[in-house]
């Protein structure tokens, strides 16, 4: 069974690729939206382990909040009804924090629910990190590689 490791599911390693101009935007997007969270769904295509982000999509965040957001979860729901349509999936969700680029409890618990990778960029450091929930490894840090 040795030829088979690769193929199982411990050990695969997440990337997301994102456009350095997609990135740019979503990075600027809390200059609009301040002081609120921003948040964004990202879409795209999904291969194995590779998430590519083709598009983002800013959400009004419902909380109105410095340090929460929620999105709208019919306006959710369709976004992820045109997305299918599209042949596409969302591959991840963007949001900001107004300290370190790190999940909360709170995120955590959605992360469970929502295992998709999920970008948070720090408003107060200018850092960028991408997250996944594990279902057993709980919460892990993944690649976010920006390309042109
Ligand atoms: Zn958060």
């Amino acid at each position: 069974m040795e030829n088979n490791t690769s193929e199982g599911k411990e050990g695969v390693k997440e990337i997301v690729t994102i456009k350095k101009t997609h990135l740019a935007f979503l990075t600027n997007l809390p200059l609009q939206t301040k002081p609120l969270e921003t948040c964004a769904i990202l879409i795209g295509k999904k291969n194995k382990n590779h998430y590519n982000v083709l598009d983002v999509l800013p959400m009004d965040n419902e909380d109105k909040s410095e340090i929460r957001f929620t999105i709208n979860e019919e306006k959710l729901f369709a976004v992820y009804k045109e997305t299918e349509s599209n042949k596409l999936a969302v591959v991840g969700l963007f949001h900001t924090h107004p300290s370190m680029p790190i999940p909360s409890k709170t995120d955590i618990n959605y992360m469970e629910i929502n295992p998709i990778p999920w970008i948070i960029h720090s408003t107060t450091i200018q850092k960028t990190k991408c997250f996944i929930h594990d279902g057993n490894e709980g919460v892990k840090e993944i690649d976010l590689i920006v390309k042109d």
